[in-house]
This record gives structure tokens, sequence and C-alpha cells, in this order.
């Protein structure tokens, strides 16, 4: 068995470090590395790959869309989002998973002991992590969520897929952030704001005083782990949470759709954690 990333930029990943910890810990003999592939290669890799024994891969950007239609079968989580970012080879069948949207569930519920069913969310963002984000919490019975984001196309676009019709697109202005976050109990920011390296910040904070008492705001970020949002939420004394359990939930979801089977969870996501702490974001 032999897994990888692929992505470009793809060498910056944590993948390998929290992937190979795993593998280690089950005492698995697996090779995991990152491989770049560029935008339009993909037909040649999936070559490639079937011809050097590899047996599973993860996606990353600019890849997770584009997949799709070149893969054997796509899991309904996979195909409700437009993304995959996990990969396995079964039977000869390339099959397409993500995880990303059952990860940020499971990190909300592993990290604040939130379960989203029943809640009005605010999700900000409509990109790659949004686009995950969004119908997950819908399918975990969020009552509404409300896509608020820069380019209102993109919202109406990703809310428009989601057949239980919870998602309802909005815009980023100030005072539509305001209305949106007075009637939420959970704010998750899927936009790059905040992210090492983003020349972009949030502008004004002011809608994190709209939240009710007792809200939660969940930073998808994990690169500053303390993003300003969150600094901001916290002084505010808000339930905060980083992208660091999603990051590490997501890959344990990845690592039983490699090996296909179930695997101790908690154990595992312990043992990622561990791995990223030592290898220092
Ligand atoms: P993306 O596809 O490029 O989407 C970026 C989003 O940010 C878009 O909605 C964009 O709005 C918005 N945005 C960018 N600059 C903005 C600005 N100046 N003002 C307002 N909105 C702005 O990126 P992504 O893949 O979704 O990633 C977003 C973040 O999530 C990254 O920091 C990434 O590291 C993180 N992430 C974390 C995990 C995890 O496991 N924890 C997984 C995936 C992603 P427009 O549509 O208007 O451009």
């Amino acid at each position: 068995m032999r897994l990888q990333i692929i992505g470009d930029p793809v060498l910056h990943s944590k993948s390998p470090v929290i992937q190979g910890a795993m593998l280690a810990a089950l005492g698995l003999d697996v090779e995991y590395t990152p491989h770049v592939v560029r935008r339009g290669e993909l037909p040649q890799y999936l070559t490639w790959a079937r011809e050097n024994g590899i047996t599973g891969f993860n996606a990353t950007m600019p890849h997770k869309e584009d997949l799709i239609p070149l893969l054997d079968e796509t899991d309904p989580a996979a195909r409700a989002m437009g993304a995959v970012n996990t990969v396995c080879l079964r039977d000869g069948k390339w099959v397409g998973f993500n995880t990303d949207g059952a990860g940020a569930v499971a990190a909300l519920k592993d990290g604040l002991g939130l379960d989203p069913a029943g809640l009005t969310v605010t999700l900000l963002g409509a990109g790659g992590a949004a686009k995950a984000a969004a119908p997950a919490l819908s399918q975990a019975g969020a009552e509404r969520v409300f896509v608020c984001n820069r380019t209102l196309g993109r919202a109406e676009a990703l809310c428009a897929q989601d057949p239980l019709g919870r998602l309802s697109p909005a815009g980023f202005d100030p005072g539509t952030l305001r209305r949106m976050a007075e009637r939420s109990q959970l704010l998750v920011n899927c936009t790059n704001l905040g992210m090492a390296g983003c020349p972009h910040q949030f502008e004004d904070f002011s809608f994190l005083d709209a939240l009710p008492d007792g809200a939660a705001v969940f930073d998808v970020i994990y690169h500053p782990a303390r993003t300003q949002l969150l600094a901001q939420a916290e002084g505010r004394g808000l339930r905060t949470l980083n992208g660091l359990p999603m990051l590490v939930s997501q890959a344990v979801l990845a690592l039983e759709h490699f090996l296909n089977r179930p695997l101790d969870r908690k154990a595992m996501a312990a043992v990622a954690a561990g791995a990223l702490g030592e290898a220092a974001l």
C-alpha cells in the first residue's frame, strides 16, 4: 500500500505528518508522501498512480473539484459538495470521498460538545471550506445556515445545491453580518481572512457583538492557531474553536477510507494532534 497527497502547492501540507503518525501508531509500514500535480495533469496522475501501486490519495487545491468527473464513483457527500479530498482504489476503481464536512461537524462535537442539530448558523465564505462545511451542517440537522459571502453569486450557487433547503445566501457587509449573527448560536469562518499569509483581515468585528450569549465561534483556519477573530470572540466571552480539530478529524476519516475499516477515532485524533504539536505549525 502506498498513499499520497496531491496538489499544487502541496509540500507545505501537514497531512504527511498527521497520516504518517497515525500509520506508525497502527504499526503499518505504509508510505504517505506529498506529490506535486499541476492543474490539468490529473488524468496523467491517475494513470501513473495505478501503475505505481498508489492505493489512495488525498487531494488539495486545485484538484478537489476537477477530480470528480475523472473518478469511477463518488460517495453522496462528495457529490453534494461537488468536491473530493480522499480517493481510494477499490476493486480497480477510483472511488472519491469528502471528509472535510464530516470533519468539521466532528470537530464541533469533540471540541465544543456542540451538536449542530436545530441550530441557526452564520457561515462566512463560499469557497472550498464553505462548500464542505455548509452542506455537512445542513445534513447534521442545522435548522438554517446563512452563507454570507463577499461574492453573493457564489453563496447563491452553493445554497442552490442543498437538497434539504436549509442554506440561505446572504451578503458580507457589516449590517448583513450583524443581522444574521443576531439569530445564530454558531458562527463559522470559512474565509481566508486572518489566515497566515492572507493580506486581508476582518475590517470590523461588530458582528460578534450581535451573537447571543453562549454562542460559539468556529474558525476553520489553523495557521495561526489563534486568529484575530478567535481572540476577539474570546474577549467577548464567546466559546471558540480553531481549525486544528477539523484538520485532524478529516484526516482520521480519510484514513478509515484508505484502510477500509473503522478506527478508534479518539485515539487516532490524539496521535494526529500530538504529531502536529511536535511539528509546531
Ligand atoms: P477559497 O476556496 O479560496 O475561498 C476563500 C473564501 O474567502 C471565499 O469565500 C472568498 O470570498 C473569501 N474571501 C477571501 N478574501 C476575502 C476578503 N478580503 N473579504 C471577504 N471575503 C474574502 O479558500 P478555502 O479553500 O475555502 O479555504 C479557506 C480557509 O479555510 C483557509 O484558511 C484554509 O486554510 C482553511 N481550511 C481549513 C481546513 C481545516 O481542515 N481546518 C480545511 C479547508 C480549508 P469570494 O468568493 O468573494 O472570493
